[in-house]
């Protein structure tokens, strides 16, 4: 056995550096090399086979048009690089990936270079750049946790700990100190809010936070799920997206404009408008198993409906005007809410949809929905037509056709990404077809 600490006092464990991507599925997949090599490995990256991409949730491949020898690379970005410290266990080095090809071009089914084009589009296109930030919530299930049903209150939190104080610890440690931390409104089920960043790091934190969540709590005997369902009877676990634009030469906010529709700039009504337009398109990318569609129900502020509100919980896409005195801070602060996204989505997917969708808002001068003032579900059906509102698909299977569909959203991402992302989905649905509802939340939760 080697001695535990090596002569430079790293740990064994510390020694390997992780380096990550998440896939199409949402799922961070990981190689280690040692630490002593990290340089020449930020450098020159490391190859893999392209067939990865195609994996589905539970160990099956999607057919794939790269098969058994087409490879990229995996180039690490440097300022992803985090330290995962727990009481109970070593460090562990967990460093972000991005894809290229083997002739050094961005490889087109990268996520993260499809959310960095679509941020790099707005720029040039709007010179504007995006801030985001995503919510977690998740369910916590230990041994010797039964769970009390006065959720949201000071007793549900501590039954949590010392689980939620590890977490944050560790969180705080890697660089990643949270906005807020709540008990939620389900049974044991936490979230934890954090604030916005550049659009492509808001996805980088994204992806590092839900492994931090998840590995320690794995590390404290727990097990931390963001499934949609964590049961099929259980409040639903969400991943609200939160944007707000920004000039890019000024780094001025401007989102809000008091003269304007519901408060939003004339170049945020657009971005919003569009977001809503192709929401229903969207849901394949930003709620793509199916258990989100046992969460996007109505009646539980999850949102069922391709909806445009202000501080309406039922929307899928919410105006969210700040607690702020000064002007200065309400404009900074004034953001949307994007609702329909789950944990397990992909991010840089997920968060380039959305900018792809704004872009499409801004290029065709979208105009406003009439905001829905209460639940979309009680409407008449001429009140929901008067707001534009129709209902989401109500499985994956139909989000995928709706994506196929609109001509529009399918062409924003590039082909051989957007018939992977579909194959993949595909794969997995087959997968799970016999499943019960209970087999099925248990399925995602081992796993996501
Ligand atoms: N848990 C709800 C969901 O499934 C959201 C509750 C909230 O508004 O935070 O999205
Ligand atoms: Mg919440």
């Amino acid at each position: 056995m080697p001695d535990k600490n090596d002569k430079n006092g790293e740990t064994e464990n510390s020694a390997l550096l992780m380096l990550g991507w998440t896939d199409l599925v949402g799922l961070v997949r990981v190689r280690g090399v040692p630490v002593s090599a990290r340089d020449v490995t930020i450098t020159r990256g490391l190859g893999w086979a392209a067939a990865g991409q195609a994996m589905t949730p539970f160990g099956g491949i999607a057919p794939n048009p790269w098969g058994a020898t087409a490879e990229v690379q995996q180039i690490p970005v440097p300022e992803t690089e985090v330290t995962i410290v727990d009481a109970s266990q070593e460090p562990i080095r967990l460093i972000l990936t991005r894809s290229e090809t083997k002739e050094g071009s961005p490889w087109e089914c990268c996520p993260r270079t499809f959310l960095a084009d679509a941020l790099e589009k707005l720029r040039t296109e709007y010179g504007l750049t995006l801030k985001a930030t995503f919510e977690h919530e998740f369910s916590i299930t230990h041994r010797d946790l039964i769970p009390t049903e006065a959720t949201y209150t000071f007793a549900a939190y501590r039954q949590t700990a010392p689980i939620i104080h590890n977490i944050v610890a560790a969180l705080q440690e890697a660089g990643l100190p949270p906005h807020a931390v709540e008990p939620e409104f389900g049974a044991a089920q936490l979230e934890i809010s954090f604030s916005p960043a550049d659009g492509l790091k808001s996805a980088d934190e994204t992806v590092l936070v839900r492994e931090i969540i998840r590995d320690i709590a794995a590390q404290n005997g727990a097990a931390a799920t963001y499934a949609p369902k964590p049961a099929p009877h259980a409040v639903g676990n969400g991943m609200h997206i939160h944007f707000s634009l920004w000039n890019a030469e000024t780094d001025a906010p401007i989102s809000y404009d008091s003269n304007g529709n519901y408060g939003l700039s004339e170049e945020a009504a657009c971005f919003v408008a569009g977001v809503t337009r192709h929401a229903k398109a969207l849901c394949a990318i930003t709620a793509p198993s199916p258990l989100s569609y046992m969460r996007l129900q109505p009646h539980s502020w999850s949102c069922a409906y391709k909806s445009f509100g202000v501080q309406n919980r039922e929307c899928a896409v919410r105006v969210c005007p700040p607690y702020a005195k000064d002007p200065e801070g309400y404009a900074k602060a004034f953001n949307f809410e994007y609702r329909i996204a789950d944990g397990t989505c992909n991010p840089y997917l997920a968060l380039g949809m959305i900018v792809n969708a704004g872009l499409e808002g801004l290029r065709s001068n979208a105009a406003l929905p009439k905001a829905a003032d209460k639940d979309p579900a009680d409407m008449t059906d001429a009140e929901r037509q008067a707001c534009d509102i129709e209902r989401l698909p109500s499985s994956l299977e139909d989000s995928l056709d709706v994506l196929l569909s609109d001509e529009v959203a399918a062409s924003w991402m590039p082909a051989p990404l957007r018939d992977a992302f579909v194959a993949v989905k595909r794969t997995e649905l087959q997968s799970v077809e016999n499943l019960s509802d209970d087999e099925l939340c248990a399925k995602y939760a081992a796993v996501y």
